[in-house]
């Protein structure tokens, strides 16, 4: 039996569940922390739709597992398929990106579901993704990513799409005000952001984890706010965490 673990908080279920079973069982995936080789696709049992066409990351982000999992960065072989999950798919070379453009322009939406990276996006390679419709993403982490963050947005709505998301990383090497600027600055852009809660790389726990200059609730109403503007937009954050409404979200 083999058994994929996506978040290392999952490992003593895994484990557990391994226990039961009679037979062989291999554990891999992202929560075991050490690249894993298959004879199979785990993202199949995952979502049917996703695949990677390049696996690997030359960023090395310090709170990102991407590298230390998936090794150095490497087109793969790929079958096409709408989502695509890449961790920095605009690092591969033009024909790579092409070859994978021209293999799901057949679906009705493609959805690029990891950032891309901002300064890599470049208008030869926007223009070869505006071929598709599509869905992107980029990811705005840390103020220094801010200039290019900006103008990977402004060309992706001249040239590729209009459909765009914007990944924010909270409560690492940050305070929740700074947070909530770059929150507020990713709207101020006509963007609703989607907060990413900081994970440790060995957590054993979800959410387990609060930086300093935070505390739980706040980091709670932080995540739930930013997660819900369509519903909560409308009201802005002090309020929210005035009136008593973060504070219902909050439990
Ligand atoms: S760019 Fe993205 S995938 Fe690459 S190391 Fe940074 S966070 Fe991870």
């Amino acid at each position: 039996m083999f058994l994929s673990v996506p978040f290392t908080w999952l490992m003593e279920e895994a484990k557990a569940e391994a226990s039961k079973w009679k037979g062989k069982v291999r554990i891999g995936g992202p929560g075991v922390m050490k690249p894993t080789e298959c004879e199979f696709e785990p993202i199949l049992f995952h979502n049917p739709c996703a695949a990677f066409t390049t696996r690997g990351c030359p960023n090395k982000c310090s709170f990102c597992a991407v590298p230390k999992l998936e090794g150095e960065f490497r087109e793969v072989d790929f079958r096409p398929a709408p989502v695509i999950c890449d961790n920095n798919f605009l690092e591969a070379s033009i024909s790579h990106i092409k070859r994978v453009v021209d293999s799901v322009k057949k679906f009705s939406l493609v959805d690029f579901n990891q950032g891309l990276d901002a300064k890599r996006f470049t208008k030869q390679k926007a223009d070869i993704l505006g071929k598709l419709k599509c869905k992107v993403r980029f990811a705005f982490d840390s103020w220094n990513k801010e200039s290019a963050v900006k103008d990977a947005i402004d060309l992706c709505r001249e040239r590729t799409t209009k459909d765009i998301g914007v990944y924010c990383l909270i409560g690492y090497n940050d305070t929740p005000e700074e947070a909530r600027e770059r929150l507020e600055l990713i709207r101020s852009w006509g963007i609703r952001p989607n907060p990413m809660r900081y994970q440790p790389l060995d957590a054993e726990v979800k959410n387990g984890f609060v930086a300093e200059g935070w505390d739980e609730r706040e980091l709670k109403k932080t995540m739930r706010y930013y997660s819900r503007l369509v519903w909560l937009g409308h009201i802005p954050f002090k309020d929210f965490q005035e009136t008593g409404q973060g504070e219902l979200f909050a439990i």
